[in-house]
């Protein structure tokens, strides 16, 4: 083993201490912690995370870095750690200090303003403070460096080595093959089923859901699952991966579906393999790759045929009153309804996309100057009618429905998107080369398919950049396709001419 391996080895424990100990003060404040402790918290976390910057943008660090990278004498997958740890750490010395703790205080205040400012439904309220951040996030960029677009320069934070014109090109192509899906599919779908909404049992949903997880392979015993006010995972530690859903009274599909998704980013983290435990490749190679295994379990599987067929009688012995007319044609036709609706994180699978995309391109726009953000109203209404085909009554259901912008994340939407698209690649190899899951599913095994990902996916880490793991397991580079063709046959049988009532 080389001299530089051996000291760069308790350097990068550290790093990943530091990153488990800032996930599980996330995970606890939005768990666990009452709200007294929120100010002494958010310190907490600007330290800690200071700490961390400075280790992580250390001029030795820097120096032991470069000198690997030209060491012979490593294996496959030090040469993969060296190479992403340098990026991060290069991405980290470029930005200074202050700059970091600006973005960070701008956050919070923004944050919390929009808080405000969506609940009296006033995006006049946020303007100002929203402002402040998109040019402290400019600066950022600028300092990163970019070449070609200002906006790949935080697009890389999320999904390294994309690029903002692959981007275009990927959505253009999507948005064109789904408009006319879109279109046949809500006009057959007609009215939304009533039983999607009722008096289910919140208690009852929790014992499905955990059921349902444990079924499908999470882990109790290297996991956690509870409850929080937006679903999310957090892979702590090895051994300590933590999701949460949310529960509502009259509607049981949306936790559902939650635990399905968050199930799918949980199996990723404890899948992710024991001979990586502190390197920085024990994790997804992108938000996007991340995403496509909880759009997976969420949508290939959880809104498949078989499986709604596996779901039903759960779902009616405990919940006979409410469904009592109801058959599995009459479930898998209701967890799949498509409607052109206001709101991203309660839109179908089928129209979920087109929000995304009106998020990009507004966001790509700010970050080439062409849009300011009191503008922004104004241009959400009109990409949302243009997209979606909808208008917003107000500006809560419209540019105030997400908090992202509002925390700095830009560059992180097309992270969704891109997980489809991967996920419906992966979908079309995996039935390639284990043929149609439906009858397993039927019984709800889903053991072949998890294995699969297990070898293809999830032992990799982050072996491989995004787009070169996703061409290495399906064979081609990520497109849309895959995407379309699902949705189009899938759509078409469901609520294709002549199948609506
Ligand atoms: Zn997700």
């Amino acid at each position: 083993m080389s001299k530089a391996w051996e000291l760069l080895v308790p350097k990068m424990k550290a790093l990943a201490d530091l990153k488990s100990a800032l996930m599980l003060l996330h995970w606890d404040q939005l768990v666990m912690m009452p709200s007294g402790g929120g100010e002494a918290r958010g310190r907490i976390l600007a330290t800690l995370r200071g700490i961390a910057h400075d280790r992580l943008g250390d001029p030795e660090l820097g120096d032991l870095l470069a000198q690997l990278a030209e060491d012979a004498s490593l294996d496959a997958d030090e040469r993969a750690s060296v190479r992403v740890l340098r990026r991060d750490h290069e991405r980290a010395a470029r930005v200074p200090n202050d700059l970091v703790r600006a973005i960070a205080e701008q956050s919070t205040i923004t944050y919390g303003r929009w808080t405000e400012a969506r609940r009296a439904s006033d995006f006049a309220q946020l303007e100002a403070e929203l402002g402040k951040l998109v040019d402290l996030k400019k600066a950022e960029a600028d300092a990163l460096g970019w070449e070609r677009e200002r906006y790949e320069a935080l697009l890389d934070e999320y999904e390294p080595g994309m690029t903002a014109a692959e981007l275009e090109n990927m959505f253009g192509d999507l948005v064109s093959g789904l408009q006319p899906i879109v279109d046949t599919a809500t006009e057959g779908a007609g009215p939304r089923p009533a039983f999607l909404v009722g008096d289910y049992d919140p208690a009852k949903q929790d014992m499905l859901c955990r059921r349902l997880v444990t079924m499908i392979g999470f882990d109790f015993a290297a996991g956690r699952f509870d409850t929080a006010p937006h679903p999310f995972t957090a892979g702590v530690a090895p051994g300590d991966v933590r999701q949460t859903t949310r529960y509502r009274r009259d509607e049981p599909f949306p936790a559902l579906y939650a635990a399905m998704h968050e199930t799918g980013h949980a199996l990723y983290e404890q899948g992710l393999p024991e001979a990586f435990n502190h390197l920085p490749i024990r994790r997804a190679p992108s938000g996007g790759v991340h995403e496509s295994q909880s759009r997976l379990w969420e949508n290939h599987v959880g809104r498949s045929r078989g499986f709604v067929d596996y779901l039903f009688p759960h779902l009616k012995e405990l919940f006979s009153a409410e469904l009592d007319a109801v058959t599995s044609e009459d479930l898998y036709r209701a967890v799949c309804h498509p409607r052109r609706s206001l709101c991203r994180v309660e839109a179908d699978e089928l129209t979920y996309n087109l929000h995304i995309v009106l998020r990009f391109e507004l966001e790509l726009a700010m970050f080439r100057d062409e849009l300011a953000t009191a503008d922004l109203p104004d241009a959400w209404d009109a990409a949302m009618e243009k997209y979606v085909g909808v208008r917003p009554l107000d500006h809560s259901d419209g540019v105030l429905q997400d908090m992202h912008w509002c925390i700095g994340m830009f560059g992180y939407f097309p992270t969704y998107s891109l997980g489809d698209i991967y996920a419906a690649a992966l979908w079309e190899t995996v039935e390639q080369q284990l043929g149609s899951l439906d009858t397993e599913l039927r019984v709800g095994d889903t053991s072949r398919l998890l294995e699969w990902l297990r070898e293809n996916i999830h032992q990799q880490g982050y072996r491989y950049e995004a787009k070169e793991l996703i061409e290495r397991v399906t064979g081609k580079p990520p497109s849309p396709h895959p995407l379309l063709r699902y949705l189009r046959s899938k759509y078409s049988d469901l609520f294709g001419f002549g199948a609506g009532t």
